[in-house]
């Protein structure tokens, strides 16, 4: 039975590697982000014509709403207001760029269940999740931008959980469904897929996590230039990479103040747009020369 499984694993890896083969002759470590991405990645090869490429699409999930303020400033400003605004702004600049597609998990002061916003992915083509948020501390002093990525530990667990049928009808890429399709009851199999993708996710967090620091570092104060680990519910998908943005403190008279501010709502906003745009311009430059 351990024999059966590795050989399949090996085969598995052996498809995957042939399959980066045939997308481009030389592989390095740092193209492993285009299995997640191929499917788009083949799409722009294929079609000549720009207007015709498919989207890359992104859904931008600002925190908390309704009955959920999340944090609160010591003048009042609530982290829920600050969230969608930055959101909204981020979501036209994306819209302007041909690539790119943005889609809100809310577009007003609405409550909106874990569930709900991880809905999103089950049923739509999202590459990318950004979760938009306020940070706050005990200490008024604290301050500054930080990123969040999710944790093995939560990780694994979702991935055990998906393969105990407790979570059903998540949408995989179109090679990973056909692999599980055909190998139902292959529990090691699919386990060993998911931890591969799930790691490849971490590894485009990080990467991403770079590039939005660089463009944060020009504008507002970095509290760590690297992003943190944490079992949060809203990075848990286990088919989507998702990372979270805490865009200033809250509790911070300073930040406060400034994250009330439409220019600086538009400034973070517009930080996180040029990042993603260098992001993948730079992983994928062959298929993103026009992407201003
Ligand atoms: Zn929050």
């Amino acid at each position: 039975m351990i024999f059966y499984c590795s050989f399949k694993w090996i085969i598995l890896a052996f498809l995957l590697i042939i399959s980066q083969i045939k997308f481009k002759k030389n592989i390095e470590k740092k193209n492993i982000n285009q299995i997640i991405f191929a499917k788009e990645i083949n799409h722009y090869q294929k079609k000549k014509n720009v207007n015709k490429q498919k989207k890359i699409v992104i859904l931008i999930d600002p925190g908390h709403g309704g009955q959920d303020p999340g944090s609160i400033g010591h003048k009042g400003l609530k982290e829920k207001e600050i969230t969608l605004k930055i959101a909204i702004k981020l979501k036209e600049l994306l819209d302007s760029n041909k690539f790119f597609q943005a889609v809100l998990t809310r577009n007003n002061d609405s409550y909106l269940s874990l569930k709900k916003r991880k809905n999103f992915l089950k049923n739509r083509e999202v590459s990318l999740l950004l979760s938009i948020h306020v940070d706050s501390a005990q200490q008024s002093y604290v301050s500054g931008t930080s990123i969040w990525i999710v944790s093995n530990n939560r990780i694994h667990r979702e991935i055990n959980s998906f393969i105990n049928n407790k979570e059903e009808n998540i949408y995989f890429s179109k090679n990973i469904e056909n692999t599980f399709k055909s190998n139902q009851n292959d529990i090691y199999l699919k386990k060993t897929i998911l931890d591969l993708q799930c790691h490849c996710f971490q590894s485009i967090g990080t990467d991403l996590s770079k590039y939005i620091f660089q463009e944060f570092k020009k504008i507002v104060k970095v509290k760590k230039i690297q992003p943190n680990y944490a079992s949060l519910g809203i990075l848990s998908s286990i088919n989507t990479p998702s990372i979270l943005i805490e865009t200033g403190f809250i509790t911070n008279f300073e930040e406060e103040r400034k994250l009330k501010t439409i220019s600086y709502q538009k400034k973070v906003a517009n930080a996180i747009y040029i990042s993603l745009k260098n992001y993948f311009q730079n992983k994928y430059i062959s298929n993103f020369k026009n992407i201003d």
